[in-house]
C-alpha cells in the first residue's frame, strides 16, 4: 500500500511528555561551570538570570517531564505538525531512497522555535516574572518569544544582532506586531553595548554581543529573567516533540528512518527530532544513523573543538563544555543568520564526542541550491537555515542512488523562508 503524501496525527495523540535525553545517555555530559570559581555551576547560581522550573529541567536526570496543560493547548493551535512523504523531491532525484519531513514551518511564527518560546514564558510566568529579555539572531526566536510572552502576560525586549535588523525588516515588524521591544544590538541600552560601540561604531553585532546585552539586561532589571532559544538543556528536551510526534507518524507509516538530519545552529531542532529516535538505539540497540548539517562558515561540530567556552561574547555565561569555534568567534555574513552561533552545547558535543552522531559542512551556494530544488518540488519556500538540511538530505539521497540502496531518511524543516525573500531574490 503506498503511503499518504501527510501522515497527520489526531490532537489527542499529542505527546504528553517531553523526553530528557540525559536519562540514557552511556557518558553523562560535563558540567557547566563557574567561571569565577571553575567548579561545577549549582542550580542557585543560575536562578537569578532564568526561572526556576527551566533550571530544574536545565540539571534534571528524570527521562520524561510532563508537559504542562497550559503549554499543550497553545501547541494545540499548530500541533501536531504534519510529516510528509517528500514523493516529488525523490522523483526530482530519482533516489530509490524514501524521503519524509516533519513540517514544523507551520507554526504560527513559522519555524520550530515556538515549541520552547511557550514552556519558556509558562515558566517565568507561573514564578511571578514580569519581564523578559532575550537575543534573536534572523528574528525567529524574537518572535517566537513575543508571541509566546504575549500570551501569558510577559513584557519582552529583543536584543536583534543590528546586521539582521537591517537586513530582514520584516522580522521586526512580526515581534512589535505581537507587542515586544526591539533593539538593534549592539546598542547603548547596556553598558556592554556601549563598550563594544565604543570601540567600534560600526560593528554590525553577533548572536554572542546580543546574549550579553540581554544577559546584562536581565540581571539588572527588577523581577526580569532572560530565555536562550537553544544550546542549553531544557531548550532541547522542549524540542524533543518535534521526534516523539514522527515517532508514532513514521510508525504509521509503518517506517523506521535510517538517518535523522537537521541543520545545526545551536541545536534545538536536530536534537529535537532525533534524541527520541537515539533513545532506541541505546534502550533498543536500533540502528540510526544522525546528521547535523552545518553551514560551511560556522562549523562549530565538524571544525571546532570540546573544551570549556564561554555562551556569549562578553564572557558573562557560565562556562560549558562544548564544542566550539570560540566565543569571539566572528562568522561571515550568511544568509541562514540562524545557524551563526559559535557553540554546540553539553549534550551534544558530549554525544559527538562519544561518536553518535554525524556533522558535515556545507556551503551556501549547494544550500540554496537545495532550498530551491525543494521548493520547485514540494511547493515550500524553505528558511534559508532549513535548506541545510535539505542539502544534507540530497547528499544522502544521491548516494542511495549510487548504491542503489533503498534506505529510509527522515529530515526536520524548521521553517519556510516567506520572511527570507530578500536572500532568496539575490539568488534568484
Ligand atoms: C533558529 C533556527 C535554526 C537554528 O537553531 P537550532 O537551535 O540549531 O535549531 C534553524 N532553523 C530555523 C528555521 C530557525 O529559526
Amino acid at each position: 500500500m503506498k503511503t499518504p503524501k501527510m501522515i497527520m496525527l489526531p490532537e489527542n495523540e499529542m505527546p504528553r511528555q517531553w523526553y530528557n535525553i540525559v536519562a540514557d545517555m552511556p557518558v553523562q555530559p560535563q558540567p557547566m561551570l563557574n567561571p569565577q570559581t571553575r567548579k561545577p555551576l549549582l542550580p542557585e547560581e543560575m536562578e537569578g538570570l532564568f526561572a526556576k522550573g527551566l533550571v530544574e529541567q536545565e540539571f534534571s536526570q528524570k527521562r520524561w517531564h510532563d508537559i504542562p496543560d497550559e503549554v499543550r493547548e497553545l501547541y494545540k493551535s499548530y500541533r501536531p505538525t504534519p510529516l510528509v512523504r517528500a514523493y516529488a523531491l525523490e522523483k526530482a532525484l530519482d533516489t530509490p531512497a524514501r524521503i519524509y519531513y516533519k513540517n514544523e514551518s507551520v507554526s504560527p511564527v513559522g519555524s520550530h522555535k515556538l515549541n520552547s518560546a511557550l514552556p519558556q514564558a509558562y515558566y517565568n510566568h507561573i514564578q511571578g516574572i514580569t519581564s523578559i529579555t532575550t537575543e534573536t539572531g534572523a528574528g525567529q526566536w524574537g518572535s517566537a518569544m513575543s508571541i509566546a510572552c504575549r500570551h501569558f502576560g510577559l513584557k519582552l525586549e529583543v536584543f536583534m544582532v543590528k546586521n539582521s535588523y537591517n537586513a530582514k525588516p520584516y522580522r521586526k515588524v512580526v515581534m512589535k506586531t505581537y507587542g515586544a521591544d526591539v533593539y538593534a544590538s549592539p546598542c547603548d541600552l547596556t553598558q556592554y553595548g556601549k563598550k563594544v560601540l565604543s570601540e567600534d561604531p560600526t560593528n554590525g553585532g553577533s548572536l554572542g554581543i546580543a546574549i550579553s546585552e540581554a544577559v546584562e539586561r536581565a540581571v539588572t532589571q527588577p523581577n526580569t529573567r532572560y530565555t536562550l532559544g537553544s544550546v542549553l538543556s531544557h531548550v532541547l528536551m522542549h524540542q524533543t516533540i518535534i521526534g516523539l510526534e514522527a515517532e508514532k507518524q513514521m510508525e504509521m507509516a509503518g517506517e523506521y528512518p535510517d538517518k535523522v538530519i537537521a541543520c545545526f545552529g545551536g541545536g534545538s531542532n536536530f536534537s529535537g527530532i532525533s534524541f527520541p529516535f537515539l533513545r532506541h538505539k541505546f534502550t533498543e540497540g536500533r540502528n540510526v544513523k544522525l546528521i547535523a548539517a552545518e553551514p560551511a562558515a560556522c562549523p562549530k561540530l565538524t571544525k571546532g573543538k570540546l573544551e570549556y567556552d564561554f555562551g556569549d561574547t562578553a564572557g558573562m555565561t557560565p562556562l560549558i563544555p562544548m564544542y566550539t569555534l570560540g566565543h569571539d568567534f566572528q562568522p561571515e555574513q550568511i544568509h541562514a543568520a540562524g545557524l551563526r552561533y559559535h557553540g554546540g552545547g553539553r549534550i551534544v558535543s558530549q554525544l559527538k564526542q562519544d561518536g553518535y552522531l554525524d556533522s558535515c559542512a556545507i556551503e551556501q551556494k549547494e544550500a540554496f541550491d537545495a532550498g530551491i530544488l525543494f521548493a520547485r518540488s514540494e511547493g515550500i519556500i524553505p528558511a534559508p537555515e532549513s535548506t541545510h538540511a535539505i542539502a544534507a538530505t540530497i547528499r544522502e539521497a544521491l548516494k542511495a542512488r549510487e548504491s542503489g540502496k533503498s534506505e529510509v531518511i527522515l529530515f526536520n524543516l524548521s521553517g519556510h523562508g516567506f520572511l527570507d525573500l530578500g536572500a532568496y531574490e539575490q539568488y534568484v
